[in-house]
């Protein structure tokens, strides 16, 4: 945890992002972000983040929070059972998912879905049949998947390419990995989302991997409200604080923050289908 002290922080609009910044990864349905929604959504703007895609993990999660978002058209959904809650993955919960994708508009894909094996709070055996029934819903909705994998990443590739979604939209959420895994991510044809981690100074690794990585490959997210990237770690994390970790990335790649900024924007909106960015 950072020993400085809040107020000599500082805020995230003081980088001065342009406002086409795509947060790629959120749960503004959990406390304390769900309570003043509009407070982070606002603050997120003055940061540069134009569009954010809100994560429901599962039917019912959408159901309870979804009118929280119908004044913030900037949020877009994705939803899916989470693997640490792969048994609630029934075939009612199937049947739910499908019907809400097909009803509401905003549903832009299915995640996060994958495996977890590092709390392993799930027997692995219903984490599969719950990832590969989730894949064949996107496969049928003809949707983008956004990948959740733990100390799992071997078999998410193998069962992945087993399941026919090699050069599909796939996005490694939260990647973690080194620049073996980030290469055989790539390899595939798919996506990586870099979270605040990156920032902190022990991730020598993911640095690396993100160096090694095309930009056209590269999505930003917080995972808010987890993650937090430094100089705010510490504290609850938000979309706006997706800016510092922007800064890092950008380094990593040796290029002008705005810029990483634009472009890793404009490939989340690519990918997830997103409206075009506002003219400047
Ligand atoms: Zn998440």
């Amino acid at each position: 945890m950072s020993k400085k002290k809040k107020q000599d922080r500082p805020t995230p609009d003081t980088l001065r992002l342009p406002c086409v910044g795509v947060e790629s990864h959120a749960h503004l349905d959990f406390e304390p972000l769900a309570l003043e929604l509009p407070a982070v959504l606002a603050r997120a703007r003055a940061a540069g983040v134009d569009r954010l895609m809100q994560i429901f993990l599962g039917p019912e999660a959408y159901r309870k929070a979804v009118a929280l978002f119908h004044p913030h058209e900037q949020v877009d959904f994705t939803i899916g059972v989470h693997p640490n809650h792969a048994g609630e993955c029934t075939d009612e919960a199937l049947a739910a998912m499908e019907a809400i994708c097909r009803q509401d508009g905003r549903i832009k894909g299915i995640g996060e879905i994958g495996l977890d094996f590092y709390w392993n709070r799930v027997d692995p055996a219903v984490q599969r049949t719950a990832f590969a029934a989730q894949l064949e819903l996107a496969r049928t909705l003809e949707l983008p998947v956004v990948i959740h994998s733990r100390d799992a990443h071997a078999e998410a590739v193998a069962m992945l390419k087993d399941l026919g979604f090699a050069h599909r939209p796939v996005l490694w959420h939260c990647f973690g990995g080194d620049v073996d895994q980030a290469r055989e991510v790539v390899a595939a044809g798919w996506h990586l989302s870099i979270p605040g981690p990156v920032t902190y100074s022990r991730n020598a690794a993911l640095r690396e991997a993100v160096a090694a990585v095309p930009l056209q490959r590269l999505m930003l997210e917080t995972d808010c409200p987890y993650l937090t990237p430094d100089p705010w770690r510490g504290t609850t994390n938000e979309p706006a604080l997706m800016a510092f970790t922007a800064v890092e990335v950008a380094r990593c790649k040796a290029m002008d923050p705005a810029e990483l900024w634009a472009a890793t924007g404009q490939t989340a909106r690519e990918f997830f289908g997103l409206p075009a960015c506002p003219a400047p």
